[in-house]
């Protein structure tokens, strides 16, 4: 067997081994027709079935009622920041929409909006991200065509552990690095995407789910492939779609299911994500994590070590030492420093009692 590492990557992340043995296994030829499918005709019925299975699955795990529409899109995350607005925005006449900016990506998402229509952010500005302002503070604006808010913060590792109350608004999130990590009721949200490379595949493809009724606003100036009323009319295939990126989410979702779908996948991700914190939480500030416990991630839990704030010298010897010890992608994102450890859904059990039992280590040798 090859040896492997142990990858807390933020994104793009670790995938099941069964997924990568399964891709390849059907490298040269998928389901005996002695082709791959990055060789495979959008067009074609075989890649049409991969196209419909994997839509089928995401349905069942998510529950995604009849009036909503799913697309497998290009463009990422950040397509969608665009996207968004562009398809959303003129659902009401004041082409204007609610913002909650809690990290960098709502941020990014926010000031795309801003090229669009008029973007109200929905409570005072935070000095930083590492909590999410009270409900009670935000002002909602009738007149906007919608709310938008980002579920899982990746590089703040700010999430939020309740779907926010708009009062009958349109509710729009992104859940691009805790996607499937939990249930949800799609019920509640106008619009729903996700990058598919965290927790549901690999780079390339974005799944967007979004609530029939509000389709056909477009504005004029939206690229045809960022329309909503295109894609969804041509089931994603108007033009050419990120066709393996689409296969490798389907089997990543059979790979959900078979392990007891998004209450399992919860269940895990809560006891992966307890056993960094308590280390944490009982480190008396060595290992400092700057998050409000209310919102702190299951997904991406970045910490400082040695003091607040961080000791840049012990920081680089911990990043050494997992590295010695096999475990990568450990470094946090160039913005805040440090350390990030993201547990999505293929990162183990076993992979996260490796950390916790390397940090404990740290922790005795350095305090
Ligand atoms: N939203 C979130 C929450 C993300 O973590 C990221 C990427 N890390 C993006 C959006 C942007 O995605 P992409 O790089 O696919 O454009």
């Amino acid at each position: 067997e090859q040896k492997r590492v142990i990858n807390f990557c933020a994104g793009p992340a670790k995938l099941p081994q069964t997924v990568l043995l399964q891709a390849q296994k059907e490298m040269l030829s998928h389901n005996d027709l002695g082709f791959s499918v990055l060789e495979m005709s959008h067009r074609s019925s075989d890649f049409v079935k991969i196209l419909n299975k994997t839509e089928s699955l995401l349905r069942e795990l998510l529950n995604i009622p009849a009036n909503y529409k799913v697309m497998f899109l290009q463009g990422g995350g950040s397509g969608q920041f665009s996207a968004v607005p562009l398809n959303l925005i003129g659902l009401k006449e004041d082409k204007c929409a609610d913002y909650l900016v809690t990290g960098t990506w709502s941020a990014k998402a926010a000031k795309e909006a801003e090229k669009y229509g008029k973007v109200n952010i929905v409570h005072p500005k935070l000095d930083s991200y590492t909590k999410i302002p009270d409900p009670g503070s935000w002002t909602l604006n009738p007149s906007a065509s919608y709310v938008y808010y980002c579920a899982n913060e990746t590089v703040h590792g700010v999430e939020y552990n309740f779907t926010p109350e708009t009062n009958g608004a349109v509710l729009v999130s992104d859940m691009s690095s805790n996607f499937l990590s939990r249930p949800v009721d799609v019920s509640k949200f106008g619009l729903i995407f996700a990058g598919a490379q965290k927790n549901v595949g690999c780079a390339g493809v974005t799944v967007v789910i979004v609530r029939e009724d509000l389709i056909g606003h477009t504005l004029k100036e939206c690229p045809i492939v960022l329309d909503y009323k295109v894609q969804a009319e041509n089931n994603s295939l108007y033009n050419t779609p990120p066709c393996f990126s689409i296969y490798i989410m389907g089997l990543v979702l059979e790979w959900i299911k078979n392990n007891g779908g998004s209450a399992a996948m919860e269940t895990l991700n809560k006891q992966k994500s307890s056993i960094i914190y308590d280390i944490i939480n009982a480190s008396k500030g060595f290992f400092d994590c700057p998050v409000d416990v209310s919102c702190r991630s299951r997904m991406n839990i970045p910490f400082r070590v040695g003091k607040k704030g961080g000791d840049e010298a012990l920081e680089k010897e911990f990043l050494d030492g997992a590295s010695k010890r096999g475990m990568i992608s450990l470094k946090g994102h160039r913005s805040v420093g440090g350390i990030r450890a993201s547990l999505y859904n293929a990162v183990t059990l076993e992979d996260t009692e490796a950390l916790g039992a390397y940090m404990k280590e740290f922790l005795k040798e350095h305090q």
